[in-house]
C-alpha cells in the first residue's frame, strides 16, 4: 500500500459541506489501505479578506505579523478537516507548518522552503492516523511563522510529498486539469492528459494559475509525479511528469495569455557600457521583477529600450525610470498598461522548426500587431494590444491544431 499526498485548494474547502466532501475522498483513499497526508489551503476568499483587514490598519502591514495572520486561514481549514475526519470515524490530526516542520528562510510573504522534517508526520501515520497539514506556511530558524507566496499550498504539497517520497501527489482544484487554453476563452480547449514539468514550468511562469511555479520546480527537481484534478468530479486530470517520447510529436501543447504586465519604454538612451545597468539596478533594488526586455541599436549612438513589469509595480517602476532618464539623458520615458502577452508552449518546438514564423503569420492574418517577442527553447511569447488577447489565443489554438473535434 502506498503513501498518498492530496492537496485541496480554496474552493474545495470553501465551506463545511465541501470539507465533508473532501473528508469522504480522503477516507475513501485511506480505506483502500493507503497512508494519507492531506494538505489544505484556506477557504476561498479568506486569504484575500485577511490581507484587506490588515490593510485597513496599515497599507503596508508589518510582514512578520501579516504572515502569522495569513497562516490562520490554513490553520482553520486544517483543524476543521481533522475534526470532520475524526467525527466520520477516521481519526486524524492536524499539523501546522511549524509543527511538521517546514523550515523556511526569513523572507516573509514569499519564503522558500529549506528543509522539511517529516518524523512527526511519519509517526502519526504509523499510528494509522490521517495527517492534515496546513499548506502555505512554514517557520524560520527563529520560530517565526512564514508564508510561501500566493498559491503556496501547492508547493507545500509537492515539497511534503518529496520529503516523504510519497507514491502520489494529487492536487485537487476546481478545474479538471490543465487545458490547451483557458476554456473560458477558447470553447474548444481540451484537457491535456500528460504534460512535462518543463512545459508546466513555462506555463506557470507566464501566468497559468493551476499550479504555483515553485511547486513545479520542486516536482521536477525531486521527480514527484503530480496529478492535477478536480475535487468535484471523478474524472482523471492531468499528469505532470517527466518528458516522454510522445510529447515531442505535439508541436504546441498549450496557448496562454497574461494581462498582468505593463510596458515601459525609454527613448533615445545613450548606447554605451553601463547604461542598461543604470536602468535596471534601481528597479531590482525596488524588488520589481522585469520580464521581457528589448533594445534596438541605432546608427546615431542612441537606442530605445523597452521592458515589461507586473502591472502592480508599474507606477513605481515608471517613476523610477523618469528619474533614471534624467540622469542618463534619455529623451523620453513612457508606458502602456493596455498590453497582453500571448504565448505558445511545447517541447515539440525543439524538433519542429518554423513555429515562430507560423505564430507571427497567424497573428498577422488577424490584423494583430506584435510589439515585443521573447522566446525560450520551448516557448514563444508575443506582446500585443490587450483588446486582441482573446482573439489571438483563439486563432493560435486553431492554427496549432489544438481545437477539440
Ligand atoms: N491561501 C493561500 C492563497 O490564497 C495559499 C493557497 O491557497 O495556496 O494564496
Ligand atoms: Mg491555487
Amino acid at each position: 500500500m502506498g503513501l498518498i499526498v492530496q492537496k485541496y485548494g480554496g474552493t474545495s474547502v470553501a465551506n463545511l459541506e465541501r470539507i465533508r466532501n473532501v473528508a469522504h475522498r480522503v477516507i475513501r483513499t485511506h480505506n483502500q489501505g493507503h497512508d494519507v497526508v492531506a494538505i489544505v489551503s484556506a477557504m476561498s476568499g479568506v486569504t484575500d479578506s485577511l490581507i484587506a483587514l490588515a490593510r485597513e490598519i496599515n497599507e503596508s502591514p508589518d510582514k512578520r505579523e501579516l504572515d502569522a495572520l495569513l497562516a490562520t486561514g490554513e490553520q482553520t481549514t486544517a483543524t476543521l478537516l481533522a475534526m470532520m475526519l475524526t467525527s466520520m470515524g477516521s481519526p486524524a490530526q492536524s499539523l501546522m507548518g511549524f509543527q511538521v516542520q517546514v523550515r523556511t528562510d526569513q523572507c516573509f510573504g514569499n519564503a522558500r522552503i529549506q528543509d522539511i522534517r517529516v518524523d512527526r508526520v511519519r509517526s502519526l501515520l504509523s499510528d494509522h492516523s490521517i495527517v492534515v497539514v496546513a499548506g502555505f506556511q512554514g517557520c524560520d530558524a527563529e520560530g517565526n511563522i512564514t508564508t510561501l507566496g500566493r498559491g503556496g499550498s501547492d508547493t507545500s504539497a509537492v515539497a511534503i510529498a518529496a520529503a516523504l517520497t510519497a507514491d502520489a501527489c494529487d492536487i485537487y482544484t476546481d478545474v479538471t486539469g490543465v487545458f490547451t487554453a483557458d476554456p473560458n476563452v477558447v470553447s474548444k480547449a481540451r484537457k491535456i492528459d500528460r504534460i512535462s514539468y518543463e512545459e508546466m514550468l513555462e506555463m506557470s511562469s507566464i501566468g497559468a494559475k493551476v499550479l504555483q511555479i515553485r511547486s513545479v520546480e520542486f516536482a521536477m527537481k525531486y521527480n514527484v509525479p503530480v496529478h492535477v484534478r478536480s475535487s468535484f468530479s471523478e474524472e482523471e486530470g492531468t499528469m505532470v511528469v517527466n518528458e516522454d517520447n510522445g510529447m515531442e510529436r505535439v508541436v504546441v501543447s498549450a496557448v496562454t495569455m497574461n494581462k498582468s504586465d505593463a510596458r515601459i519604454t525609454l527613448r533615445k538612451v545613450p548606447d554605451s557600457p553601463g547604461i542598461a545597468a543604470k536602468i535596471f539596478t534601481p528597479i531590482a533594488a525596488a524588488g520589481i521583477s522585469v520580464d521581457m526586455i528589448i533594445q534596438n541599436t541605432r546608427a546615431s549612438g542612441k537606442t530605445d529600450l523597452t521592458f515589461t513589469v507586473p502591472k502592480a509595480d508599474y507606477k513605481v517602476a515608471l517613476a523610477i525610470e523618469k528619474q533614471v532618464a534624467k540622469e542618463i539623458e534619455a529623451e523620453d520615458v513612457f508606458g502602456d498598461e493596455n498590453i497582453a502577452k500571448i504565448s505558445v508552449t511545447g517541447v515539440g518546438m525543439r524538433s519542429h522548426p518554423g513555429v515562430a514564423a507560423r505564430m507571427f503569420a497567424c497573428l498577422a492574418r488577424e490584423g494583430i500587431n506584435i510589439m515585443m517577442i521573447s522566446t525560450s527553447e520551448i516557448r514563444i511569447s508575443c506582446l500585443i494590444e490587450q483588446k486582441y488577447a482573446e482573439l489571438g489565443v483563439q486563432a493560435l489554438h486553431t492554427e496549432f491544431g489544438l481545437d477539440a473535434a
